[in-house]
């Protein structure tokens, strides 16, 4: 039973392998860290809300048409967009040994022997101390906490720590096939540089006129260094964001109009409005003149669900510099050229994913008509977004209740997602249904045969009503869309 937010985090994760939401990548081999791999239910989940944004973005705005670019870029993209020079994290050497330590993998490495040793106290407080100074970029203060810990390299076995400094978080590969000829080549560690290099492509084919927005989904990299929540902060993850280009001087009213927007999105889907606050950013990022985060009450605390960035022109006139193409767009309405200005919207799919699960995970118990004590695991995932919309359930194998249950499965299945099952009682059923996030449930009994009439059982209240057969769809398409 969950008491704690900890507790209720572990129980996320432990019911999301369960049940077929996110298993842990390679598993067999013990898997990789801050990687996972989305089962049948996850899947399912993740592309509910992948459309969801997608469909807001694109079909509920005239304005804004999606793209798909390749996650391998031309390098100087990434020096453009000035990745290579500021988008690092730190390490530390030891000078006797000349061996290399990621600060975090040698801090962690050293907790892990104090916990070992039973000191999980200790441990506990070297981690919080580590994340709190890594979190404030203080890097003198991770080599003194390293240095006062004692933290030994494992080959010398001595504490002449250097300073520590930036790693770079890309992770790189080679393009080509002989190693000579080999170029290297960076994994994109967000989205929004396909966009950009893309703009005046976009603007001239879609015949778009300022203002205007490019959405894109897509995975990116980033070889991150805390990396220990879960789907919360993953090496490989994806990203839905939309750069919108303004003309100068309209960035403010267009900042404050997707603030706004954005976070209707979020409520709109059924997610609740006091779980979600705005947290604005005081160390502004080297291309941005204001930014926000939306955050949610996560059980591991508030933390960053979305980014709302007014980027200016950074990037578009770093890509003009670089490449020597021009970026620029010609204004008729004011008969001027200038390069846009962009507000982008910068969601993480998997995070989005996870703050459904945590609105979503619940422990119910309950004490039944005959005294005795019930209680389920029930997903209550906002219906529009439930993997399955609907269970159809005949109450026993024969007497021809499966052909009429199959019968409503293939009339609903072009609208819905349908789970079809025969097995087990209809109560063990109703569970694992609940414990998947199904908002509605049919039971097929004989008296359908009678009357043509069916038991609707929902998720949430667990009551249940008859109603005719004929209504089924109807009722669910409407409260899924
Ligand atoms: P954080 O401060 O949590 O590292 P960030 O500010 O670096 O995030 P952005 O670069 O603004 O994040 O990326 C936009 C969004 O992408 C974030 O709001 C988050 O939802 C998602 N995201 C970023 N990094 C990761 C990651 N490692 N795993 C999962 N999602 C991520």
């Amino acid at each position: 039973m969950i008491t704690t937010d900890q507790q209720k985090f572990q129980a996320i994760i432990s019911h999301a392998k369960e049940y077929g939401f996110v298993f842990p990548s390679s598993e067999i081999y013990d898997g990789l860290s801050a990687v996972y791999d989305y089962g049948p239910w996850g899947s399912e989940l993740k592309k509910n809300i992948r459309d969801q944004w997608w469909n807001s973005m694109t079909r509920m705005h005239d304005n804004i048409v999606g793209i798909d670019a390749a996650i391998f870029m031309h390098p100087t993209t990434w020096k453009a967009s000035g990745h290579v020079d500021n988008f690092s994290d730190p390490m530390i050497d030891n000078r006797d040994s000349k061996k290399r330590y990621r600060v975090d993998h040698l801090i962690e490495g050293y907790a892990e022997e104090l916990n070992k040793k039973g000191h999980e106290v200790e441990a506990d407080q070297l981690i919080a101390d580590m994340d709190r100074l890594l979190a404030a970029n203080d890097f003198a203060g991770l080599k003194t906490l390293i240095e006062t810990h004692k933290i030994k390299c494992a080959v010398s076995d001595t504490c002449n720590w250097t300073d520590v400094r930036q790693f770079n978080l890309m992770f790189s590969t080679q393009l080509g096939s002989v190693a000579e000829e080999a170029n290297e080549i960076y994994l994109r560690p967000e989205t929004a540089q396909g966009i950009f290099v893309n703009f005046l492509n976009v603007q001239k084919t879609a015949r778009m006129k300022i203002p205007f927005g490019i959405a894109q989904v897509g995975k990116a990299f980033r070889n991150e260094i805390v990396a220990r929540q879960f789907i919360f902060r993953m090496r490989e993850f994806e990203q839905m964001e939309m750069q919108f280009f303004i003309r100068p001087g309209t960035q403010k009213e267009w900042y404050a109009y997707w603030k706004e927007e954005r976070m209707k999105w979020h409520t709109g889907l059924g997610f609740l409005a006091e779980h979600y606050r705005f947290h604005d950013h005081v160390k502004l990022a080297h291309y941005a003149d204001a930014a926000v985060d939306i955050e949610y009450a996560f059980p591991i605390g508030w933390k960053e669900v979305e980014g709302i960035h007014s980027r200016t022109d950074f990037d578009l006139a770093s890509h003009q510099q670089y490449s020597g193409k021009k970026m620029q767009y010609f204004d008729h309405e004011i008969n001027q050229n200038y390069i846009p200005y962009v507000i982008e919207t910068s969601i993480g799919l998997d995070r989005m994913f996870l703050l459904t699960l945590s609105h979503a995970y619940a422990e119910e118990k309950w004490v039944k008509e005959d005294g005795k004590e019930d209680s389920r695991v029930v997903l209550r995932i906002p219906p529009k977004l439930a993997p399955v919309k609907l269970a159809i359930l005949p109450l026993v194998k024969k007497d021809g209740l499966p052909e009429i249950a199959l019968d409503l499965m293939h009339q609903c299945r072009e609208d819905f997602y349908c789970f079809y099952e025969e097995k087990d009682t209809i109560g063990k059923r109703y569970r694992r249904m609940d414990a998947i996030g199904t908002p509605f449930c049919v039971t097929i009994d004989h008296q359908t045969k009678e009357d043509q009439t069916v038991t609707v059982r929902y998720r949430d209240t667990m009551k249940q009503e008859r109603v005719p057969l004929g209504m089924v769809r109807e009722l669910v398409r409407s409260q899924t869309r």
